[in-house]
C-alpha cells in the first residue's frame, strides 16, 4: 500500500533516454539517487493504488509522472526558476512493472493523459518539456536563422519548436538517417556537423552568414566549441546537452565581447513546460512516433543503454 500522498502506477510504457545512458556510464547524475538506484524516468501508466489524502486522480486513470518536482520554496523556485530548484525531488525506477510516485510529484507533476493520446507518445512529455524549456530560454524569434547541433530526440524537438517560432532551422548531424528524419521535424535544411572547413563553409552559406541562435543538443565539449564557429555577431549559443563534470572548452574572449555573443545553458524542465509538452503531443502535429525504435525487453535493457541510440519502449514485464 502506498503511504500518505503517494500513488502506485502500473507502468505500461517506459522509454529509454540518452540521460539513462549518461547515468549508466558515469554511475551518477543529478537526477539519480545514491546507488543502488532505480533506472528509467520516462514512462506512462495507470494508477492502481492511492495513499491517504491523494486528490484529483482516480484509480485506473492514465498518467505520466514527471521525473521531478520542485520544492516551490527555495530561492531559485521563488525567483521563477523551478528547473534549478535547490531541493528537487527526482523520480527514477520506471523500468519496472510498478512505480511508487512520491507525494510531491503526485501533487505537482502527475499529468493526466488526454483521451486518444497513445501511452508511448505521452511518455515523451518529459524530454519534450526539456526542449521547450531550452527554446523558452533562447531569444529565438521569427525570421532568425537557427542551427541545431545534434539530430537525436532533443535535437529534433528543438528543431520543431524553433520552426514553430518562425525560425529557419538547419539541423546538423553526422548520420544521414537522422538528417533525413529532422526534415519531418521542421528543419528547413540539414547538414553535416561543422567539424571540417567544408562543412562549416556550407553551414555559413545555409544560414546566409551565420546563425542568430545555435542550440547544442549534444553533450560533448567539441560540439559546444563548434557552436561558436557558427554563431554570427549578436547571436546566441545555447548549451542544451549536458557535458560530463570537468568538461572544458576554450573560447575566443575577444569575439565574445566584440561580437556580443550570448551564452546560455538550459537544463531540465518546469511544471509548466511539462504541461505544454503534453498539450503538443496530444495535438498530434509533431511526428513523435518517428523517434521510437523497436521495443526491447528488460533483459536487453543494459546492453541497449550502453550502446546509446534512439528511444526504445521497454517491455517492463518481460
Ligand atoms: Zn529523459
Ligand atoms: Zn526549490
Amino acid at each position: 500500500m502506498p503511504g500518505p500522498g503517494e500513488v502506485v502506477l502500473e507502468v505500461d510504457v517506459a522509454l529509454t533516454c540518452a540521460t539513462d545512458t549518461k547515468m549508466l556510464r558515469a554511475g551518477s547524475h543529478p537526477a539519480l539517487g545514491p546507488l543502488p538506484a532505480g533506472f528509467g524516468h520516462e514512462c506512462a501508466g495507470r494508477v492502481v493504488a492511492r495513499g491517504l489524502g491523494v486528490a484529483g486522480v482516480s484509480l485506473g486513470e492514465r498518467v505520466v509522472p514527471g521525473n521531478s518536482a520542485p520544492c516551490d520554496r527555495c530561492r531559485t523556485c521563488r525567483r521563477g526558476r523551478p528547473s534549478l530548484c535547490a531541493e528537487p525531488r527526482f523520480l527514477t525506477g520506471a523500468f519496472a512493472p510498478l512505480l511508487l510516485v512520491p507525494p510531491r510529484i503526485v501533487r505537482r507533476n502527475l499529468l493526466r493523459i488526454p483521451d486518444g493520446l497513445a501511452l508511448e507518445i505521452a511518455a515523451m512529455a518529459e524530454p519534450l518539456a526539456c526542449a521547450i524549456r531550452g527554446v523558452e530560454r533562447s531569444g529565438a524569434g521569427r525570421g532568425d536563422a537557427a542551427v541545431v547541433l545534434g539530430g537525436g530526440p532533443q535535437g529534433v524537438f528543438l528543431s520543431w519548436l524553433l520552426a514553430r517560432r518562425g525560425c529557419r532551422v538547419v539541423l546538423c548531424d553526422p548520420h544521414p538517417e537522422r538528417r533525413e528524419r529532422a526534415l519531418a521535424f521542421g528543419a528547413a535544411s540539414v547538414a553535416a556537423p561543422p567539424d571540417g572547413s567544408g562543412a562549416l563553409a556550407e553551414l555559413v552559406e545555409l544560414t546566409a552568414g551565420g546563425a542568430d541562435v545555435v542550440m547544442v543538443a549534444v553533450g560533448r565539449a567539441e560540439a559546444w566549441r563548434q557552436a561558436f564557429d557558427v554563431v554570427r555577431p549578436g547571436g546566441e549559443v545555447n548549451l542544451h546537452g549536458g557535458c560530463p563534470p570537468g568538461g572544458e572548452i576554450h573560447l575566443d574572449a575577444h569575439r565574445l565581447h566584440y561580437d556580443e555573443v550570448t551564452v546560455r545553458g538550459s537544463f531540465h524542465h518546469t511544471p509548466e513546460t511539462l504541461r505544454a509538452a503534453m498539450a503538443i503531443l496530444s495535438a498530434g502535429e509533431m511526428p513523435a512516433r518517428a523517434l521510437l525504435d523497436a521495443p526491447i525487453g528488460l533483459a536487453d535493457l543494459a546492453r541497449s543503454l550502453a550502446a546509446g541510440g534512439d528511444k526504445r519502449p521497454v517491455d517492463v514485464v518481460s
